[in-house]
């Protein structure tokens, strides 16, 4: 497996805006490719300083940290979104993972033969193979189709936005995900409702995800009944800037008011079961930050719900049910 950074645009941005300090921001799986870059960056006389930060997707893009070292460019390295810069200084850049998936679509070509029509979606390190996966499955006989949409590139999820897939949800019969993220084809399965396969091209493996989603899907409404019966909330803003939802959470403060419940409105940047078990005047939390962390995490001594989860709260307590709150094109 060779990871490549797209070099080619790392140095067309560089001569372009001649930065004097270049920020690198990039998620742990690739920290190793990024201190090279940051060497043959440096060897080239630019001043670069490594995000020594968690970074956890495109959504977490370290302007005030870019601002504080008093960088001109930050290359975010490893997370794409269609628009390919953010913020003021952020320009993302993309790497490609050169993994094949010919021999395990080989074998999905077997187990996935009573489906016609599949969806076929991915996240930004697979998204070169998409079209030569597309014609692969095609000579095995499925009619495949992708889309684009939202913030999203052509077949791209991510763990917090389908909009792509569930524009095309009634007109395939299943969804294939390529790579190695159960959970996000966990929540692809969640967010259309349709089977879902993911291909593991490392381990050669064809999962269905569905008893995964099944399992996330329960734990998720577990948590909203959990919460019902609490009295104090903390309601947290996360302080990573693109997930900063300030008007969410005073919003949801608000409507939990009109139903007698008391909240606490809480900002931070590690939302983590370590920090959130030390508030134990808390019967439960409300966190506008990130989906995945309310839905795929553990550890939690309350329940912590994500923002769908939050309206499914209210439904519950304006007397409706709670829907089916996660089958949503986006969860934030
Ligand atoms: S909000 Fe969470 S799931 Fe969405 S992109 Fe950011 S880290 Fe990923």
């Amino acid at each position: 497996m060779l990871i490549r950074i797209d070099i080619t645009k790392v140095f067309e941005e560089v001569e372009r805006l001649k930065p004097r300090t270049v920020f690198i921001v990039t998620p742990d799986g690739l920290l190793k490719e990024a201190v090279r870059l940051a060497s043959t960056l440096g060897a080239s006389g630019v001043e670069v300083v490594l995000s020594g930060e968690a970074c956890y997707g495109a959504c977490d893009l370290k302007e005030d940290a870019a601002e504080s070292i008093k960088a001109d460019l930050i290359l975010h390295i490893g997370h794409t979104l269609r628009e390919e810069r953010a913020g003021k200084k952020t320009v993302f850049i993309a790497v490609e993972d050169d993994i094949e998936f010919n021999r395990v679509i080989e074998k999905a070509a077997q187990s996935l033969r009573r489906f016609k029509k599949i969806g076929l979606y991915t996240i930004s390190q697979h998204l070169h193979r998409l079209s030569e996966t597309k014609k692969l499955f095609e000579d095995y006989g499925f009619e495949v189709k992708s889309d684009e949409g939202g913030r999203l590139s052509y077949g791209q999820i991510i763990g917090c936005e389908f909009q792509p897939a569930y524009s095309i949800k009634d007109e395939v019969d299943a969804f294939v995900f390529l790579g190695q993220s159960r959970f996000h084809a966990a929540a692809l399965a969640l967010s259309t409702g349709k089977p879902t396969y993911m291909l593991d091209p490392y381990l050669e493996e064809v999962i269905d995800v569905t008893p995964l989603a099944e399992d996330l899907w329960k734990k998720s409404v577990l948590a909203v009944y959990k919460a019902r019966e609490a009295e104090r909330f903390g309601i947290i803003i996360g302080l990573r800037e693109g997930q900063m939802k300030i008007k969410q959470a005073k919003h949801i403060r608000e409507e939990l008011a009109k139903h007698g419940k008391q909240s606490t409105l809480i900002a931070m940047r590690e939302i983590s079961a370590e920090r959130l078990n030390t508030f134990t005047l808390f019967d439960a939390f409300i966190q506008t930050a990130c989906p995945r962390i309310s839905i795929d995490g553990s550890g939690f001594n309350k329940p912590v719900l994500s923002i769908p989860q939050a309206y499914a709260l209210l439904n519950l307590l304006k007397g409706k049910d709670v829907g089916d709150f996660l089958r949503i094109p986006s969860w934030i």
